[in-house]
Formats: C-alpha cells, structure tokens, sequence
C-alpha cells in the first residue's frame, strides 16, 4: 500500500466512515514526494527523536519512523488513531497521544519519551492555528534542536521575513528572536486531498542556543514590537505613542537614546534596535532594574 495513493486513500478512510473535518484544517498529503523530503530535511534520522503534530492518516509519520529512532504524535481527532494503527502497523517505533497540541504539557511529554535523544518536531501544521502552535513550541523553551513545518505560503514569507522585507510583521520579529528561520521548498495546493484554496511551504527553525539580543525586560520589547507594528504605515515612533500612550517627545527622547531614526516605519527596525529601544523606554520608567 501506498499511503499517497488517493484512490487506496479513498478507500481506507470509507472504510473507516471517515470525513474530512475542515474545522480540524484536515488536508492531507497525498504528493509522494514532499514527506520523504520533509523528514530528510527536518532531521529525522538515527538517534533523533521526533515530535509530530497531526499525523493525519500517517503519511508524514511513516517516513519519520523509517529514518528516526523514535516518533510521537499529538493528534486531536479520535477518529484518527484506529486509522493509524492500520497505516502505522509496520512500525514499532511511533506512538500516538490523542490530545491538543495547546493543551498538552509538551515539556512533560518530551522528557517522558525522548529522555537523552536531540529532539526535533516536523509536522504538516493545521492552518486555522499555525502561529499560536509555533509561538507555543518557541516560548516554552523546549529542549528542541529544530522545526520544520507545513504552513501557508504567505505565512511561510511572514514567518521567514528578515528586518526591510516587505513581509516583515511583528511575527518575523518574535520568530527571529528564537530561532534563525529560512523556507525550505514549495508545496502546490495539489499536493493534498482535499486540496486547499492556497500554496503552501516548508520551513525550517533553527532554534538559537542564546537570544541573538538581550533587552532588560522581554515582554517590554515584544510589546513595543506589537506595537509598532500595529499601524505599520505610520513612522514607528507614531505607531508606538498611539500603542503605549508615552508622549512623542519622551518617545523621541527614547529613540535618541537607543540611536534609533525615529522616521523609520516598524519593518525597518532590527531586533536590535528593538531591544535598545525597549532598553530607553525602561530606563526613563525606571523599571530596567539597573540593566539596560
Ligand atoms: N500529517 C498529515 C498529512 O500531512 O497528511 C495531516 C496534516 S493535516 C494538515 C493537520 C492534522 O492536524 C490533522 O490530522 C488534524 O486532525 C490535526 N489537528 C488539528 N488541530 C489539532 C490540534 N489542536 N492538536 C493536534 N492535532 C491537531
């Protein structure tokens, strides 16, 4: 059998009374060629440990097992896992944890199954929460060597964005300062069942040992960030007074101090200048605690 043939697809969930939930973002992978590149790229491969979110009907999960040594997979649907012990029957090194991928104590389940083994997670993302998933697995501070997910083609740009592309939101920002991002290849909405309205890619984060900045405070600097981006056609200086209520000229003395250009829109900011930013603004609170 071949789990991307669609007519055995067809078939195996018929068979199982099986209906594509949309609200699950349920499409699922039927070009034979993207999870045997997905694993290879992702990481998968002896003495790995890998963390699958939604193995679906197992296509993805099935080339982890054949390359890692061990695979878990959180998946929300109940139908799935009686799909699963069919497709997954050849292996005996996957397991399967029926829950939400926001709900389980991720910490808890990697040290439980991966104790000793470099971790990586590759999964082919439901869309409806591709950024909350990613922003989870990131502020956790998981001991987790990599990412390598499907999402959205756009999403893919935003997420992979360096400071002055046009695509740069407040996300690129959050992203860079976890990881070092980059998209990987392609996928046409063709390359699933039911095929979605959008293209979609694959990236890649490369999680950072250490924070490429190290504000005083962090929540301030990615409020700051949110902030300016949040009327990102307005200078950021603009955009940050409306965000903070701070006056434009103690923001503008903020920005002196942190050597910032305060005619510059939020895409032209550096994380850098983000965290000096958040540093000045601290400081004329008195809340860096010394630091900043
Ligand atoms: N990996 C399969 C593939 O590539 O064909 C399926 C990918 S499909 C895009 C997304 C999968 O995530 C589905 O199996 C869906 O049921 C599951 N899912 C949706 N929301 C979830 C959640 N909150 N936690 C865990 N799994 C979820």
């Amino acid at each position: 059998m071949s789990l991307t043939d669609r007519a055995w697809l067809r078939a195996l969930l018929e068979r199982h009374g099986f209906t594509f939930s949309k609200a699950m973002g349920q499409n699922f992978l039927v070009n034979p060629s993207v999870c045997p590149r997905m694993a290879e790229l992702g990481g998968a491969a002896p003495g790995v440990g890998v963390l699958e979110i939604g193995p679906g009907i197992g296509v993805l999960t099935a080339e982890l097992a054949r390359r890692a040594d061990r695979v878990v997979c959180i998946e929300l649907d109940p139908r799935l896992p009686p799909i699963l012990a069919e497709t997954l029957a050849g292996f005996d090194n996957v397991e399967i944890v029926l829950g939400d991928v926001m709900e389980v104590d991720l910490a808890a389940l990697l040290a439980e199954h991966f104790a000793g083994m470099p971790v990586v997670v590759c999964a082919n993302l439901p869309y409806y929460i591709t950024t909350p998933i990613l922003m989870r697995l990131l502020e956790s501070r998981l001991p987790i060597e990599a990412i390598t997910v499907m999402v959205q083609k756009e999403a893919a740009a935003r997420l992979c964005a360096a400071p002055g592309e046009r695509e740069c939101g407040a996300i690129s920002a959050a992203i860079a300062y976890y990881a070092e991002p980059r998209v990987l290849f392609g996928v046409s909405a063709g390359s699933f069942m039911p095929a979605p309205k959008v293209d979609s890619a694959v990236i890649r984060l490369d999680l950072r040992q250490t924070p490429p900045v190290f504000p005083a405070d962090e929540h301030r600097m990615f409020a700051l960030v949110r902030g300016a981006f949040a009327q990102r056609r307005k200078t950021a200086l603009n955009a940050l007074s409306s965000a903070t209520g701070i006056g434009k000229e103690k923001l503008a003395e903020a920005f002196a101090a942190a050597g910032v250009d305060p005619t510059v829109r939020a895409e032209r900011l550096t994380l850098a200048q983000f965290a000096a930013l958040s540093d000045a603004v601290g400081e004329q609170a008195g809340e860096n605690g010394g630091k900043g």
